[in-house]
């Protein structure tokens, strides 16, 4: 984190949404950004000559650092089945590298923050737990632990169910009880099926009734955690919704008057449009499989651009970890994505870093703040070149420039 700085930016974007300023130099103080002037060359020759800490980044593109807001870190995006299924199995010792790998990938590409959707062996908060080193890989881990399903339903690769007689409400409180003082950052629930590749369009239906949904984030609410639920079709992202759940996950069918509904509850929407197109890169190009997936994120784009009119708040998570999904990159498809549904990157990058940060509830966390970003990098070139530079990953992520 940038204790003291003056920084001279080509281009700045500055988290908000708004467009790029060009030629700005930006002042922090205590790890504050004080003041945001535009510049021109005599200015910056000023700076130059009185600053002690100047840093000069005009040829780059300065903006906060970003945030994917679900992953799966104890999976890696390889389409190989044979390792896939070795990482679903495999025990703590030989995912820990794995997870090492995983948070390096995120790094390199300016995330600063992931929130975890779970895994059925808990690796990911088992190494938050006792392997996590922010001083070494300073990225925040928001870990959900294992997510919550109904027996016999979708799920059980990132979690497990209730008990048999337990309600989910009372498997929550007492899982909490057990695991005190430690526990997870959210609550993560499976409330739906996934999308058929056979049938476009078919929808599943709910794993648990209002009623049962409104109790589980009850108990949630009252030890302070938030509820992220996984939400396929009208019905199960209805009850999510009105369960009082803090974001819906990936969302396929969500429909119109469930966008107004989150509208007006302040729920999030994180879409994980990124999923469908590599999944379909993954398979024969003119199977019928690969066409349903690309209806999907086709239909899913279109969604995105009726939230977006709505003003539905939507982060930007990739699901990486899935099939074809890999850790680091996949923020670069997923943010292409939303430009596609009719984001401009300002845009795109806001729901990743502001948006991203107030979901994980980071933003007056002391290393990470948006309004006051002091978590910036700075890629290299023009925004028109962003996605092409942070591919080749020419960025800077540490501007640490104090005086
Ligand atoms: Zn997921």
């Amino acid at each position: 984190m940038i204790r003291n700085a003056l920084i001279f930016a080509g281009w700045l974007i500055d988290g908000t949404g708004k467009p790029a300023l060009k030629n700005v130099i930006i002042k922090i103080e205590k790890g504050a950004v004080v003041k945001i002037v535009k510049s021109d060359s005599e200015s910056k020759i000023h700076f130059q000559k009185t600053a002690k800490g100047y840093a000069d980044f005009s040829d780059y593109t300065v903006l906060p650092a970003l945030v994917d807001s679900h992953v799966h870190l104890s999976m890696s995006g390889t389409p190989d089945l044979k390792v896939r299924q070795h990482q679903l199995e495999a025990d703590f010792e030989e995912i820990k590298p794995v997870i090492d790998a995983h948070i390096y990938n995120h790094m390199s590409y300016g995330i600063v923050a992931v929130r975890d959707g779970g895994d059925h062996l808990g690796h990911a908060m088992r190494y938050r737990n006792q392997c996590f080193d922010f001083q070494k890989m300073p990225l925040h881990m928001k870990v959900a632990g294992k997510a919550w399903k109904r027996q016999g339903r979708y799920g059980k690769l990132i979690g497990r169910s209730p008990q048999k007689g337990e309600t989910l409400a009372e498997a929550i409180q007492k899982e909490l009880l057990e695991l005190y003082p430690i526990r997870p950052d959210h609550i993560k629930i499976v409330n739906s099926g996934i999308n058929s590749l056979k049938k476009f369009g078919k929808q599943t239906l709910p794993q648990f009734s209002l009623e049962e949904m409104k109790e589980a984030v009850k108990v949630a609410q009252d030890h302070d955690l938030p509820v992220m639920v996984h939400a396929n079709g009208y019905e199960p992202v209805k009850i999510a919704v009105e369960s009082g759940c803090r974001s819906v996950e990936h969302g396929f069918f969500i429909g119109e008057d469930n966008f107004k509904r989150m509208a007006d509850y302040g729920t999030c929407w994180v879409p994980t449009a990124c999923t469908m197109k590599a999944y379909a890169n993954t398979l024969q190009p003119e199977s019928p499989e690969a066409c349903a997936a690309r209806k999907y994120l086709e239909h899913q784009l279109n969604q995105m651009a009726l939230a977006k009119k709505l003003g539905v708040q939507m982060a930007v998570g990739t699901d990486a970890g899935s099939m074809g999904v890999n850790h680091g990159h996949a923020i670069i498809e997923e943010l292409r994505l939303f430009m596609e549904a009719g984001f401009s990157l300002e845009q795109a990058l806001s729901c990743s870093s502001k948006n991203g940060a107030h979901l994980l509830g980071m933003e007056n966390s002391e290393h990470f703040s948006v309004s006051n970003s002091v978590s910036f990098f700075a890629v290299k070139g023009s925004p028109g070149h962003f996605f092409e530079n942070l591919e080749k990953k020419l960025i800077i992520t540490d501007l640490g420039v104090t005086c």
